[in-house]
């Protein structure tokens, strides 16, 4: 294990380059959008929006709802309140126009968590999700989704919205879950959510993403994805937690490449469709490029 000053070569911002990278910075311009993988300065934006291949393959975040969460989880930079800004309820229209004017072939929509509203956002996102589909039927539509706290209506408006695959992290371990994610969010109540999903909407592809670096075991990391297969979840993604400022929690260890590579092929062995695990993967790594091509065509 290595104290938090020492940040490993493997960890290393990669400078974002390639001529859709650029193209793709300036288009959103006029757009309106946010994106998260600017806003977390994302270390993959140069490969996300570059896109292997062309600008149908790229990939971008999009974060809706609003910029304060209800929640507070302990890894987590967004801000938090219990009464957050009402919603837009232009946001859905707005966001489907200035995507379907970027034209990129994979959009992943993820939000803040909005406990304060009685459907927890369950009915903008869903609108989001089909106005997109309406305008750009061509375009994959991810979304990385809060639990509801468990509402499976919540979850079955988001499975019968159009969407392509249904994310919901679990984020950590059973064991480390209370000390690293808002007290609201339950492990188990995470995998009922990714189970409903796919029993609700069986053409979705469910998706989830682990952080290492939180004080999880190997065997308890064994477990869980053995407890996601036994959930239905299709793709798994692991990446490093980093810690966005001293206020947050700790990084009890910089996994080496070689655990991720160890995690990546035993998931794989596990029956997962796909698996993305490096010390720089978020949840939306490239994702298009792998749906695009091997998934949903
Ligand atoms: Fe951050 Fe999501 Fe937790 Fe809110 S629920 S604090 S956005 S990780
Ligand atoms: Fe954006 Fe996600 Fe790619 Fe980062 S990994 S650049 S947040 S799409």
């Amino acid at each position: 294990r290595v104290g938090e000053a020492r940040l490993p070569s493997h960890l290393k911002t990669k400078i974002p380059t390639g001529a859709n990278y650029s193209r793709i910075k300036s288009d959103l311009r006029g757009l309106g959008l946010s994106t998260v993988c600017e806003e977390a300065r994302c270390p993959n934006i140069g490969e996300c929006w570059g896109g292997e291949g062309g600008k149908e393959n790229a990939t971008a975040t999009i974060m809706i709802m609003g910029d304060t969460c209800t929640r507070g989880c302990r890894f987590c930079a967004v801000k938090t309140s219990r009464a957050p800004a009402p919603l837009d309820p232009h946001e859905p229209e707005n966001t489907a126009e200035a995507i379907s004017r970027w034209g990129l072939g994979y959009i992943v929509l993820t939000s803040v968590d909005r406990d304060d509203l009685a459907d927890g956002g369950s009915a903008h996102i869903a609108s989001t999700i089909s106005k997109i589909k309406s305008k750009s039927p061509q375009i994959l539509v991810e979304a990385l989704v809060p639990d509801f706290s468990g509402d499976t209506e919540c979850v079955d408006r988001i499975a019968h919205s159009g969407l392509d695959v249904f994310a919901h992290n679990v984020e950590t371990v059973e064991r480390t879950t209370p000390s690293v994610r808002d007290r609201r969010a339950k492990y188990r109540q995470s995998l009922a959510v990714l189970a409903h999903a796919k029993r609700s909407n069986p053409k979705l592809i469910t998706k989830t993403s682990i952080m290492l670096g939180c004080g999880e075991e190997d065997h308890e990391v064994l477990q869980t994805l053995k407890d996601l297969r036994a959930n239905d979840v299709d793709v798994v993604t692991f990446g490093q937690y980093m810690r966005p400022t001293k206020r947050h929690m700790k990084v009890t260890e910089y996994v080496q490449p070689a655990k991720f590579e160890h995690w990546q092929k035993t998931a794989e062995e596990l029956g997962f469709l796909y698996v993305a695990s490096g010390p720089l993967v978020r949840s939306s790594y490239k994702a298009g490029e792998f749906f695009i091509k091997n998934v949903l065509e």
